[in-house]
């Protein structure tokens, strides 16, 4: 059986509003549920906060202040969708340091670590909103981009996959430079953040190395298991990183509230199986309900066996014409 750890703590309960919102504790009642009900829960590892310095090697000195001063006022909004109470400075050192520390350990060994934590990172950009984005959308420090600065050096490039529903605009915006982290998005097109069209690829000097995957509304399993397949896997296979992070959103699954992306555990568990000959370091972004109980589990478990079912899929018009776009791209680069 792999290894497999979770790096979880209270604290993430603590960042939390007092009126509805749908980035609230209770996503942690339905991950830890999920992962019980498929008897995951376990191997849990009490993580380290962040020291100030780790957050400044992915945001500015003024977005790092404003987070802290903001904290320390109170309970309220810092934009129309994200909030800040007293504990949100606390609770987001540890998010950033979990996902630090689950980098660390699967580089020393191959496994899954599952950094469980809030509040989220990847809308969160160097100085905060990203590529023109209305808001932070509920994110505060962008933990999975902690975790690439630990993995890159000048010899190694850090991967990310990012399947969250929403494009990852501040990871985008955090390496949109540099060539030394590739940035996998695959996400619902024209929903919010509106951004992570075929098209951004990265910065002068870093072209190619952003691949931006972003399919039709109401597109399902076997759309994703295509693009998947035909984009993601060959980077993965052709990089062959030590390790891959990934931003793990669960809130493309059927029914889980903020979108209409239609995954089911069969895409969950053929992402993870996909993934298991690589050790993983998994940052949890999105996912709001059943996503949560059932796509978070089915990643995990589909890690943990390794097999890849297969089965004919029929992908849209529009997946095909989406992948055949992107295909085009990184042609152009490789
Ligand atoms: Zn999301």
């Amino acid at each position: 059986m792999p290894m497999i750890r979770i790096l979880y703590s209270d604290i993430f309960r603590e960042h939390k509003p007092p009126d509805y919102h749908p980035e609230n504790p209770r996503r942690l009642d339905f991950a830890i549920a999920g992962l019980k009900a498929k008897n995951l829960w376990g191997n849990i590892v009490e993580p380290r906060p962040a020291g100030v310095d780790e957050i400044l090697e992915v945001h500015s000195e003024n977005y790092v202040e404003k987070i802290r001063k903001a904290s320390q006022i109170g309970f309220h909004y810092i934009d129309m969708d994200t909030y800040i109470c007293e504990k949100t400075w606390d609770a987001a050192l540890y998010a950033f340091g979990a996902a630090r520390e689950a980098a660390l350990m699967a580089l020393e060994e191959k496994g899954i670590y599952l950094a469980l934590v809030r509040p989220p990172g990847h809308h969160a950009g160097k100085s905060g909103r990203a590529f023109h984005a209305s808001t932070l959308g509920f994110c505060i420090f962008n933990n999975v981009a902690g975790a690439a600065k630990l993995v890159k050096n000048p010899e190694e490039k850090a991967l990310i996959i990012d399947f969250d529903v929403h494009h990852g605009n501040g990871t985008q915006d955090i390496f949109w430079n540099d060539a030394n982290v590739v940035h996998i998005d695959i996400h619902e097109r024209d929903i919010y953040p509106w951004s992570g069209y075929e098209w951004e690829i990265g910065g002068k000097g870093a072209e190619g190395t952003k691949v931006n995957l972003p399919m039709a509304s109401h597109s399902g399993d076997d759309d994703y298991i295509f693009a998947w397949e035909e984009i993601v896997m060959p980077i993965v296979n052709e990089f062959k990183p030590r390790v891959i992070l990934i931003s793990a959103g669960f809130d493309a699954f059927k029914g889980d509230g903020l979108a209409t992306i239609q995954l089911t555990e069969k895409f969950y568990r053929f992402a993870g199986a996909s993934l298991s000959e690589y050790s993983l370091a998994v940052v949890l972004e999105g996912g709001y309900s059943v996503g949560l109980k059932k796509g978070l589990p089915a990643f995990v478990d589909g890690y943990l066996r390794g097999e890849v079912k297969e089965d004919a899929i029929k992908p849209s018009y529009e997946t095909l014409k989406v992948v055949e776009k992107v295909r085009e791209i990184l042609r152009m680069f490789s």
